[in-house]
């Protein structure tokens, strides 16, 4: 077993931020843009820059009339070449910047861990931009806190952050996750690793948090974002309450969240599909941490790996039929162009999934993609539903959980549809 790893030790090799400020103008709609407080300034939209800058440098924009505007993380590889920290008013950033902002975070989640009434040890405390820290997100499992960046212009602030982070929220370990574009470009990782623990002790395998009473793993090393989609909590005690004496199906299971809240909720059975061995093991797992609820205990649970797909036109061919079923896939769009094309692929799989659909019952069909609107998305679904001959009632329409704030247009990727079909 490796031995702790110290912060300071862990930091010791990187960069200091530059010295240097750039100094930038830019066009006049990001100029507004800017003003009214959006954190993205797009290399496209700079006119003017005094020099060359590297990751992390702080940039300056000031306005036409030489007025400071916004200081923000530079980033030359990024077409998002600066993410903005602070409008308006200057101020040093700094550690302790930093953990007021953190509290700042920490005093929103309060209410999830309250001791009076515990809700949940996993939640985001840093939610990017929405928090204030562009690029940056910290998860919360227990006594593990993942930070996952998105671009190394947080790489020489870390050794100002981190301690500010662990100020503020005690925790046992920190494991560092890098996106998969920051992983394509080693050279400008100064030797961090994705998976690596900067503070604390070595972690084996998954950690269990508790949340609404269930217990969950999550794998901070190999999971999926950091370990679990702690976005949907909310959704999955909706899903809970709609389970009783139904046969559900949770399709795009991961790791099975939706599928222990219906198991508890009273579900007659739970299958579950997702096309990953170890995301359908780890439903498994989840069950098993949850064999003390007695419901839990006592609901059959159907692991099915595939694709999702072709599972439900097995399913509606053979004339298996649920009262609730769940589609949660991944996300369709990266790109303006893929809008359409993911609009299509919703449409395709709320259709896939009423078919096997009892009449009366749940349809819960979420989208994650950023790109594509909510009112689009929400619109494609209910308008398939109308054109196969079964138009909704009852919608309700929702979002992220309360730990994942959108304070700008881009950051609002959730919206789940309930309904009954
Ligand atoms: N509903 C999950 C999160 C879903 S993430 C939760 O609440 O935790 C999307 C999942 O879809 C991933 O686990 C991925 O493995 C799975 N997936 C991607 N493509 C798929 C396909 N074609 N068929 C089935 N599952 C797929």
């Amino acid at each position: 077993m490796s031995p702790s790893a110290d912060l300071a030790s862990s930091l010791s090799s990187l960069p200091p931020p530059g010295a240097r400020r750039l100094r930038l103008r830019v066009v006049p709609p990001a100029e507004r843009h800017l003003r009214d407080g959006h954190p993205w300034l797009y290399d496209t939209s700079i006119s003017e820059q005094d020099g060359d800058g590297a990751p992390g440098d702080f940039a300056v924009v000031f306005d036409r009339k030489n007025r400071f505007l916004s200081i923000g993380l530079y980033d030359p590889a990024s077409p998002i070449r600066v993410r903005m920290l602070l409008s308006g008013k200057p101020a040093p950033i700094d550690g302790a910047w930093f953990r007021a902002r953190l509290q700042a975070a920490a005093v929103l989640r309060a209410p999830l861990s309250a001791p009076e009434r515990p809700r949940t040890d996993g939640y985001r405390l840093v939610n990017g931009e929405s928090d204030g820290f562009p690029g940056l997100v910290v998860d919360r499992y227990a006594s593990t806190l993942v930070v996952k960046l998105y671009t190394p212009a947080w790489i020489p602030h870390l050794a100002v952050l981190l301690p500010a982070l662990l100020d503020v929220q005690p925790a046992e370990r920190i494991v560092l996750r890098l996106n998969r574009s920051m992983r394509r470009e080693p050279a400008s990782l100064h030797g961090l690793t994705d998976g690596q623990i900067l503070f604390g002790s070595p972690l084996a395998g998954p950690v269990v948090f508790s949340e609404n009473g269930l217990r969950f793993e999550a794998d901070p090393l190999f999971g999926q974002k950091t370990g679990f989609f702690l976005d949907q909590r909310d959704n999955r005690s909706r899903v809970e309450e709609l389970s009783r004496g139904r046969e559900v199906l949770n399709v795009f299971s991961y790791t099975g969240g939706f599928s222990v809240y219906a198991a508890r909720g009273g579900a007659r059975s739970v299958t579950s599909v997702d096309l990953s061995v170890p995301a359908i093991a780890g439903v498994e797992r989840n069950f098993a941490l949850n064999m003390d609820v007695p419901r839990v205990r006592s609901c059959p649970h159907h692991p099915v790996v595939g694709d999702a797909f072709e599972v439900l036109s097995g399913m509606a061919q053979t004339g298996r039929r649920f009262g609730l079923v769940v589609l949660d896939p991944p996300m369709f769009a990266q790109s303006k162009s893929q809008v359409e094309p993911a609009l299509e692929a919703y449409r395709r799989l709320c259709r896939t999934g009423l078919a096997v659909l009892e009449s009366g019952g749940s349809l819960v069909q979420a989208s994650c993609s950023a790109r594509v609107p909510a009112e689009a998305f929400f619109a494609a679904v209910q308008e398939t539903a109308l054109d196969t001959g079964r138009p909704l009632r009852d919608i309700q329409c929702t979002a992220h959980a309360m730990d994942h704030p959108a304070r700008f247009l881009e950051s609002s990727y959730l919206k789940c549809l309930f309904a009954t079909a």
